[in-house]
């Protein structure tokens, strides 16, 4: 027998389950009863596509039995089985990362932590809520040697090699001695099952010792005989083992939808929303897609977790393969079945699969028309909003297919409300009716967004402009959006200010009276800026900085940035504020030094009030203080 110690953050799980901070203690039987069922799934798969299990018996079955002295449970399957190695990676180790770094999230403080879990799958190791020790007996089919984990759930696990017959894996708990015993027992056990598991593919026997009593004639009755009591042992089928989405509509409730939902995600929280499709046809499959309430943890890992399970004709393919629906989509939860495919479809083949393709297609199709049916409770939207615009936004990129249908569903905050989100729609449905562009803001800070100088002029002719504080994802797809029905989206930063009552020759005459004041400040700033010019965009503000939308080095640097790639910020133009008193005084200025300052200041709170950080904060710092000790 060897010691094994156990992964750091395994032991970390582990401590917290023992310490049975999550309410809900019943769900470990789900999920080893889930586990269970998939090692049953993957042993289907390979008795077909597998060579060496070609041909290979067994009756898939899940068995459960129960000893109310011993307190004690036993969870057993046929399926595919652990040997040494995968005990040791499966059951000691955690290799997802996703996994790690929710453990890593943990924070030690119990109520936090068991809310996190509530969020989050634990699988095997929920045992451990209820168990004082788990041993688990394996044999991987088409291997000979059986083995025996073991462990109380602290720092260690023993591992030896045992004699075992069949395949597969024989999960024994034995319970802890407070208040767990309850669980010893066929009601509780047939209970738990029938919520969680009555519509795993397979069936659940549970095994029980029933006294029975021998039936006695009349006569012996009369005669006032005692009938005589026997045990006998009970093998009985708990569950209905009909995979749930093959099952009509008709015949099933939300609640045999939602239970279904926990089994396959490890949500402990009933989903947001689901929809169930069958397909007949030239191609048949069913669909059944969840919506989950909470994003999954791994939604922004590269390494996600896809949450959507193949199968073909009912027999489990993959649930690890990533082009089943787009990625934008990652967050959906479910069950695809297919008719048509060939069961030993490989991964490369699915890829091309046209079969695949089209069923792809209409489920994206059908995925989106749900996300639009729950957008039309605005309070219901709004929790999907708080999880899914960003991946949503993903989709405007990722899926030109379905580009108008997306753009329907993504929201932003904006000016008009600082609460309310809103869509591309109801912005449009707002403006005024010689409005035929929609403006936007992109920046990191809502707060400093909202008090762009920028915004000066739109809020003086009342123009809605929205605003886009996910910087990073906002600023590489929104200008691929293009327009939004015939409506031009526009970035204020970049494009000319909205109209106001000033005249062309009141213009010029402006840019005449300034003329010789711009030509200073921009021989002051050099290489910094690109351009100063007066501008009639600013009401409050001395100074704005803006981007030059017909610069074609900008241009080609935006679409290096919607390339992931790094791109130096280029020099801003400069906007001065004529109408603004500081602006007024420098232009009759002859103080150089002064000039040179208030220059440099003009810049650089500018760029401040655009969160742009500013080259030299020591310099920015010493000008002003020359300033302001002038001013006294
Ligand atoms: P998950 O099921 O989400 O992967 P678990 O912690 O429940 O996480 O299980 C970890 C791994 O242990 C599984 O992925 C599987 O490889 C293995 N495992 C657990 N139970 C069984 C079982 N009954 N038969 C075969 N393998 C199992």
């Amino acid at each position: 027998m060897a010691k094994h110690e156990f992964q750091t953050e395994v032991g970390q799980l582990l401590k917290l389950m023992t310490h049975s901070l999550y309410s809900n203690k019943e769900i470990f039987i789900r999920e080893l009863v889930s586990n269970a069922s998939d090692a049953i799934d993957k042993l289907e798969y390979l008795k077909i596509t597998d060579e060496k299990l070609k041909g290979f018996e067994t009756t898939p079955a899940v068995s459960i039995g129960f000893d109310e002295k011993d307190k004690s449970i036993t969870i057993a399957d046929n399926g595919i089985g652990m040997n040494e190695e995968d005990l040791i990676s499966a059951i000691g180790t955690i290799a997802k990362s996703g996994t790690k770094s929710f453990v890593e999230s943990l924070t030690g403080d119990a109520k936090k932590d068991s809310n996190l879990i509530g969020q989050f799958g634990v699988g095997f190791y929920s045992v451990f809520m209820v168990a004082q020790r788990v041993d688990v007996i394996s044999k991987k089919a088409g291997e000979d040697q059986g083995f025996k984990w073991s462990s109380d759930g602290t720092g260690s696990y023993d591992l030896e090699s045992v004699t075992k017959d069949e395949n597969g894996t024989v999960i024994y708990i034995k319970l802890k001695d407070e208040d767990v015993s309850e669980f010893a027992s066929k009601h509780r056990i047939e209970n738990i099952v029938k919520k969680y598991s009555n519509h795993i593919p397979f069936p659940i026997f549970l095994n029980y010792e029933e006294e029975v009593a021998e039936e006695l004639s009349e006569e012996d009755k009369k005669a006032g005989k005692e009938a005589k009591k026997s045990i006998e042992k009970k093998h009985e089928q708990i569950n209905e083992a009909t995979a749930l989405w093959t099952q009509p509509k008709a015949k099933l409730k939300a609640n045999d939808y939602n239970e279904f939902y926990k089994t396959i995600s490890h949500d402990s929280e009933d989903p947001m929303a689901f929809v169930h499709t069958k397909a007949e046809g030239v191609s048949e499959y069913t669909t059944l897609f969840y919506i989950p309430k909470k994003a999954p943890m791994d939604m922004y890992r590269v390494d996600f977790q896809p949450g959507v399970k193949l199968y073909v004709k009912r027999v489990f393919i993959t649930d690890d393969e990533k082009e089943l629906l787009p990625t934008y989509l990652r967050f959906v939860k479910g069950v695809i079945d297919s008719e048509d495919l060939p069961l030993n479809v490989s991964r490369e083949l699915l890829q091309e699969n046209k079969v695949m393709a089209n069923i792809k297609q209409s489920s994206v199709k059908k995925i989106l028309s749900e996300i639009k049916k729950i957008s039309k409770k605005e309070e219901n939207y709004k929790e999907f909003i708080e999880q899914y615009n960003r991946p949503l936004k993903e989709g405007i990129y990722q899926d030109h297919m379905n580009k108008d249908a997306i753009l329907e569903l993504v929201r932003y905050k904006s000016t008009n409300d600082n609460s309310e989100m809103t869509s591309f729609a109801d912005y449009k449905e707002r403006a005024s009716t010689e409005q035929k562009t929609i403006f936007y803001i992109i920046g990191e800070d809502e707060r400093v967004l909202r008090n762009s100088p920028l915004l000066e002029s739109y809020k003086k002719n009342n123009i809605e402009v929205l605003i886009l504080d996910d910087k990073e994802i906002d600023e590489v797809i929104t200008p691929s959006i293009g327009t939004y029905k015939d409506w031009e989206l526009k970035d204020v930063t970049s494009c000319e200010a909205p109209k106001t009552e000033q005249s062309e020759e009141e213009q010029k005459k402006v840019k005449e009276e300034f003329k010789s004041i711009v030509e200073k400040i921009t021989e002051v700033l050099g290489e910094a800026v690109k351009e100063v010019k007066t501008t009639d965009r600013l009401s409050e503000s001395p100074s704005c900085v803006v981007k030059d939308a017909n610069d074609p080095m900008a241009q080609m640097a935006a679409m290096m940035k919607s390339m992931g790639q790094e791109v130096p910020e280029s020099a801003p133009i400069l906007e001065i504020n004529p109408d603004h008193k500081i602006v007024k005084s420098l232009n009759g200025c002859t103080d150089n030094k002064m000039i040179e300052n208030v220059s440099w200041l003009l810049l650089d709170q500018a760029k401040m009030a655009e969160g742009i950080e500013i080259k030299d904060p020591v310099a920015f710092t010493k000008r002003l203080n020359e300033v302001m000790s002038k001013a006294f």
